[in-house]
């Protein structure tokens, strides 16, 4: 036998809606009962589709409000988004350095913060046109780590102009 709510799905869901409408306070209350957060809780964990099926609907129909939405969140916790990207950079450099043998340049054994990743075979033209600009390549030889040591090496600021300028007098 076919369920009242299965007959009566979308007219249902009307009233569910008109109701809520109507009774803010109670759904805030209904919401903020912890029985209820951890029921909902339980539910997007079972049902992680539908969860985002939900926000892709909310969103398409929203999309100005939630851009507008995201563009304060974004303005307000600007320094802690800012703060979190640089420490991510840092931690990926870090990974990177460790890959190729550690914070120190091979060359001359420097440490400090003049270090830089430099390629070897000097391509770093090439791959700023393949892979792109300085966090691609992060990214990409993060993931790549076998090619980074084959590319890549630790060089201090100082090897690293002293390196550009030999190159420059044996072209010239
Ligand atoms: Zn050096």
């Amino acid at each position: 036998m076919v369920s009242y709510y299965d007959k009566n799905k979308e007219l249902v869901k009307q009233r569910t809606k008109d109701w809520q409408r109507d009774n803010p306070d109670k759904v805030k209350e209904y919401n903020s009962d912890p029985i209820n957060i951890e029921k909902k809780k339980e539910y997007v964990k079972n049902n992680p589709n539908k969860r985002k099926q939900t926000l892709d609907n909310y969103y398409a129909k929203n999309k100005e409000l939630c851009n507008e939405r995201n563009r304060l969140n974004y303005q307000k916790n600007r320094e802690s988004y800012l703060l979190k990207a640089k420490l991510k950079l840092e931690n990926q450099r870090n990974r990177l350095y460790d890959i190729l043998g550690g914070k120190k340049c091979v060359k001359c054994g420097y440490v400090g913060l003049a270090l830089n990743f430099e390629h070897i075979n000097n391509d770093g033209a090439q791959d700023r046109k393949i892979i792109g600009n300085s966090k691609k390549q992060l990214y990409y030889y993060l993931n790549h780590p076998e090619e980074a040591k084959q590319k890549l090496q630790v060089y201090c600021a100082n090897c690293n102009w002293e390196k550009e300028l030999t190159l420059r007098s044996s072209q010239s």
